[in-house]
């Protein structure tokens, strides 16, 4: 059971005590977890004692919404729940908001660094994604530059004026020091802490992200794993804390997904939609893995971009590259700067397509 508490109800308001003194009466665990506009309260334990209408009667509650799932948190349980939305660095996240995350799979020099804010700046963008601690399949390949590249990453986003950036970590360690290095560099910027396909499963590193709620959290699906264990694996950070976390499709493990690097899995984005309230992020680069071009002069990259949002994604997360021939991590898919703007471009017409297509998929639904 989920008990909806009113609009911005602090701890300490009587009302909000004394639904809590009720609930202990029936010796209930419960969890809260605060979001934007309003807290909600898990309840666990032996529900039979809990009487619905005198939940309801009292003033701190305004709806009580049972749960279909073990996706407890993050799970939509009616249709109509109401999203996870969060504002971060003054950029808003949900499940109807819209922003493009291009940028260096892994930060090699400053001066990639720079000319990559410099295009994203030039062309309006406010969100990027940058590498510092790379997860390889080879010990011997190169592993990111990791604390030592922060301060001047930071400090370039600052400069350009970028408010978010994507950043894999791997560790906890990893977390305090982009704090550290955020705290010294006066906090010119903000980050969402990335796990990586890899990681889906690490449940220590899930719980640490989750124990904080200073950035919130990218969350890559397991590429060989379902997609109901992806989005378990995704609640244990909203189980610890943190509900602020974006699930990312980025493809799955298959031998059929050849000449593509990963099989794109973005015909899930209503199902994530639909089964959680997390805004949905693609990988189209770590889908698709390669700069090929079909024969319509589109690149696979492109086309994936726009299959995704146009099924309704909210994030779009890819690799660009202002030198890729001297990229050190992936560079093979990373498309180059002269592309941002047609890239761009194309995401704002199949934006607007799907935003069509919703207008009048609503109008069917309301005469059928
Ligand atoms: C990445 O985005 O840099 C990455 C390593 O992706 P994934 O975890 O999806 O392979
Ligand atoms: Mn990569």
């Amino acid at each position: 059971m989920l008990i909806v508490l009113e609009d911005q109800l602090a701890e300490s308001h009587p009302s909000y005590q004394s639904l809590l003194s009720y609930l202990r009466t029936k010796a209930l665990a419960v969890l809260p977890v605060s979001l934007s506009s309003h807290t909600e309260l898990y309840i666990e334990g032996e529900l039979n004692n809990l009487d619905a209408a005198a939940l309801l009667s009292q003033p701190a509650v305004k709806s009580l919404i049972p749960m279909h799932s073990d996706c407890r948190i993050l799970g939509r349980h009616q249709p109509a729940q109401q999203g996870l939305s969060f504002t971060y660095n003054s950029v808003e996240f949900s499940q109807s908001s819209f922003h493009v995350f291009a940028g260096l799979c892994a930060v090699d020099t400053r001066a990639h660094v720079e000319k990559m804010m410099q295009a994203l700046s030039r062309h309006g963008q406010q969100c990027t994604r940058m590498g510092a601690y790379k997860p390889r399949s080879s010990p011997y390949s190169f592993q990111g530059h990791g604390k030592d590249c922060l301060p001047y990453v930071f400090e370039l986003a600052g400069k350009y004026g970028i408010k978010v950036i994507a950043m894999e970590v791997m560790d906890a360690a990893h977390i305090t020091a982009i704090n550290a290095a955020l705290e010294d560099s006066g906090h010119p910027t903000g980050v969402m802490l990335q796990i990586g396909t890899r990681n889906s499963q690490n449940f220590s590193l899930l719980k640490a992200v989750g124990q904080q709620r200073i950035f919130p959290v990218l969350f890559k699906r397991g590429f060989g794993i379902t997609l109901s264990e992806s989005l378990l694996a995704a609640e244990y950070i909203a189980r610890s804390g943190n509900p602020n976390v974006i699930f990312c499709l980025r493809g799955v493990k298959s031998a059929l997904s050849h000449p593509h690097r990963n099989l794109a899995d973005f015909a899930q984005i209503p199902v994530v939609n639909r089964l959680t309230r997390m805004p949905v992020c693609i990988d189209p680069s770590h889908s698709i893995g390669t700069l090929a071009c079909g024969v319509d002069h589109i690149p696979d990259i492109f086309h994936a971009t726009a299959q995704g949002v146009i099924a309704g994604a909210n994030m779009v997360l890819v690799d660009f590259h202002p030198d890729a021939d001297c990229a050190l991590v992936d560079g093979h898919q990373a498309l180059p700067l002269k592309a941002l703007e047609y890239y761009l471009d194309d995401i704002a017409l199949t934006r607007e397509t799907y935003l069509q297509r919703q207008t009048r998929h609503c109008e069917l639904s309301a005469v059928l």
